[in-house]
């Protein structure tokens, strides 16, 4: 038997919540073992068992498309640069990057954007970041790449100024609370976290029926069958949903590209990582990565219930997905130039960073790229029917 106090100061604070006010949602525990006070999995404070000072690549818990290689970064600053020019070059412009992990993606970007030095020449960085410890880490890695006073860091979308905009999430949305709903025998419950008789062990509880989950359902989901799971993400819809509102009123796009799906599989997608490995979601909250696959279909309607709200609409690309997206933005040649002036090892590296970040059985077909651009943008790179 585990001894209650060894499970962590993240599970402390749950325990005690849950004694007081009984079982919390699957979003309320999201929130507090990720970003949750000081002992947030990404907040940095973690001494313990955690990797949490630096999540990411081969030391930490997870590696991300940007950690991966170089190339990820630099396509996908091209593609802001590709889009601006389509935008007639507007200036005061701003990139808004969406939780930058290590800030490797966005220095990447930055670097591959020196192709078009008018397209750096007046950029402000805006960094959604609520971890004090990956701010510094960014502010380190993009030391020298853009003066310090044109990078500003802000806890939450909706702080960052209106203007001219590119928005990168990349692995954001995953990491946002979901919560989730179980069809029963006798309806829709949600599904909750309590706590074991003996206060030693988190695990999940049905919350009590309630008409109100069905109607919140699309049709499709509500007919689900005894057993079905089913994931709503209020967070990822609402930042979906700020900037296809911008994005009618100003110039730019936003790609956000994450794991997720289009068609729900009527399973729990909640997943802890730990050292590269999956982590039971309820054992030692704190020391592994919560994160739970992105329901694609459902952004989407959320832009397009905005869009069918305005005369002016907002454009949405996508979902594809990220080995398509990649291929018709022309990693295969990037990676060519790359290995043209490599050593045989680095080759090999690269060859087999491609196939990670492409290959439908590797990220390629599961990572998906939606992309929400302003009404003159009616063609962007890398949406194209046909993949190359
Ligand atoms: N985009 C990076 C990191 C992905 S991990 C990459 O691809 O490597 C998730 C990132 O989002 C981290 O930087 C984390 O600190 C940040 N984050 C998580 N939840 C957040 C929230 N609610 N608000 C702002 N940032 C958040």
């Amino acid at each position: 038997m585990v001894a209650p106090d060894s499970l962590g100061p993240a599970f402390q604070t749950l325990a005690r919540h849950i004694r007081r006010h009984g079982p919390i949602t699957v979003a309320n525990y999201m929130s507090q073992v990720l970003v949750g006070g000081e002992h947030g999995y990404y907040m940095g404070q973690n001494t313990g068992q955690s990797a949490s000072q630096d999540p990411f690549g081969v030391t930490g818990d997870f590696t991300t498309a940007p950690e991966i290689s170089q190339m990820f970064g630099e396509l996908i600053g091209l593609w802001c640069v590709d889009c601006w020019q389509r935008l007639g070059c507007p200036r005061d412009l701003q990139l808004i990057e969406l939780g930058p992990g290590r800030g490797t993606l966005m220095a990447d970007a930055l670097r591959a954007a020196r192709l078009a030095p008018n397209f750096l020449q007046t950029l402000k960085l805006a960094l959604v970041e609520v971890s004090p410890a990956l701010r510094r880490k960014q502010e380190e890695k993009l030391a020298g790449l853009l003066p310090s006073q044109r990078i500003a860091w802000y806890e939450s979308l909706g702080q960052v100024p209106e203007a001219p905009t590119f928005l990168i999430a990349n692995e954001f949305l995953d990491a946002l609370p979901i919560r989730q709903f179980e069809q029963t025998e006798d309806g829709w419950r949600e599904r909750l976290i309590g706590l074991s008789p003996k206060g030693d062990e988190l695990g999940f509880v049905q919350g009590p029926t309630d008409p109100l989950i069905g109607k919140l359902l699309s049709a499709d989901q509500s007919i689900a069958e005894v057993g079905c799971i089913i994931e709503s993400c209020a967070a990822a819809e609402a930042h979906v949903a700020e900037m296809a509102g911008r994005l009618r009123e100003v110039p730019g796009a936003a790609l956000f590209i994450d794991y997720g799906y289009v068609a729900s599989s009527g399973q729990s997608s909640l997943q802890a990582v730990r050292r590269h490995s999956y982590h039971p979601v309820l054992a030692a909250p704190g020391s592994a990565d919560l994160s739970a696959h992105v329901n694609f279909a459902r952004l989407n309607k959320v832009a397009a219930d905005k869009l069918a709200a305005g005369q002016d609409t907002v454009q949405i690309h996508g979902p594809t997905t990220q080995g398509t997206f990649l291929a018709q933005l022309g990693i295969r040649q990037r990676a060519e130039r790359l290995m043209a002036t490599a050593t045989p090892d680095q080759a090999s590296d690269i060859q087999s960073a491609l196939d990670r970040l492409t290959a439908p059985d590797q990220m390629g077909d599961l990572f998906k790229v939606l992309a929400i651009t302003s009404p003159q943008l009616q063609e962007v790179a890398g949406f194209g029917s046909v993949a190359n």
